[in-house]
């Protein structure tokens, strides 16, 4: 049966592309009960998407999925029930947003130089309400025909090694975790099958999350099989951390699956939520 819970989605704030009302209806309509809003680097949905929530008799999470930067490589935190007020939270995004405008303008350049010319301005398009991304380049990348779909525009461009990728330097993990704790939120390691770490690196990223003050790990994510649920379930035992649950759906169309459609957190985890008043009741 498939889970009413679900902790991680991106409306058209960052680059899903339903505006964060359509995204509760969504959910609504495909049984979610409980919702966290997760937007890349941004809070700018969440009072729209909660006043959707009460509409629909949805449980409401305040989140977020900040971008960090790990011994070089880009890792993803998710905070949930974070306070959008808090100013270290609030002005650590914006300057990740900032930061992200400044790559923008480097990966055009790149792009320029391969004869792709004005995909600032043509990513930009696509991101009227939200911060920009590599999704909005590759959304104008298949607008003007260099590929088929968004699948194949991150196989041959804004990847490393390809056309339009940029080494960025985001914020460190041990920050995030603390604009996310401080805010009095909790901080999940969002989808750790796809950092592509070998057994001793995740075990270093594990030790360093939770010693930093991370409470969970995504365990059912739609970026892991099966195989990956019972394998990272294990390892949230191991560490000590509890587990989250979340589509990390982006609107149709997207690559991501879809919601309403994951399975229940394995037996032996421990739920992010638990305790949660907003999650009692749900089943
Ligand atoms: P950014 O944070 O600007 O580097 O953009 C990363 C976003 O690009 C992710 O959040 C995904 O939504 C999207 N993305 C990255 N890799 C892929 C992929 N292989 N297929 C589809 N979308 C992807
Ligand atoms: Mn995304
Ligand atoms: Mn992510
Ligand atoms: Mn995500």
């Amino acid at each position: 049966m498939a889970s009413p819970i679900d902790l991680h989605c991106h409306s058209i704030v960052s680059d899903g592309t339903l505006s964060p009302t359509q995204l509760v209806e969504h959910a609504a309509a495909r049984g979610v009960r409980v919702l966290a809003l997760t937007d890349h680097d941004d809070l700018g949905g969440l009072n729209e998407a909660a006043e959707a929530a009460r509409a629909h008799d949805i449980a409401f999470i305040n989140g977020v999925e900040i971008s960090v930067t790990w011994h070089q490589r880009t890792i993803h935190i998710v905070g949930l029930k974070i306070t959008p007020t808090h100013a270290p939270l609030a002005q650590g995004l914006d300057a990740i947003r900032a930061g992200r405008h400044t790559r923008a303008e480097k990966i055009a350049a790149e792009l320029d130089a391969v004869g792709i010319h004005d995909s600032l301005a043509g990513a930009y398009r696509h991101a009227q309400r939200s911060i920009i991304s590599r999704s909005h380049f590759a959304r104008f990348l298949v607008e003007t025909g260099h590929a088929k779909d968004v699948a194949s525009v991150f196989k041959k461009y804004l990847v490393k090694g390809k056309p339009g990728y940029q080494e960025h330097h985001w914020v460190g993990l041990e920050e995030a975790v603390n604009w996310i704790t401080g805010s009095g939120g909790v901080a999940v390691l969002a989808h750790p099958g796809r950092y592509d770490l070998g057994r001793t690196n995740m075990a270093t990223l594990l030790g360093e999350f939770r010693a930093v003050g991370g409470t969970a790990i995504e365990v059912v994510t739609s970026s892991h099989t099966p195989e990956q649920y019972s394998h990272f379930a294990q390892l949230a035992h191991q560490f000590g951390f509890k587990a989250s649950l979340g589509s990390d759906y982006h609107g149709p169309g997207h690559t991501y699956m879809d919601m309403g459609r994951l399975p229940n957190l394995p037996a032996n985890c421990e739920p992010v939520w638990q305790g949660w008043a907003e999650v009692e009741g749900v089943r």
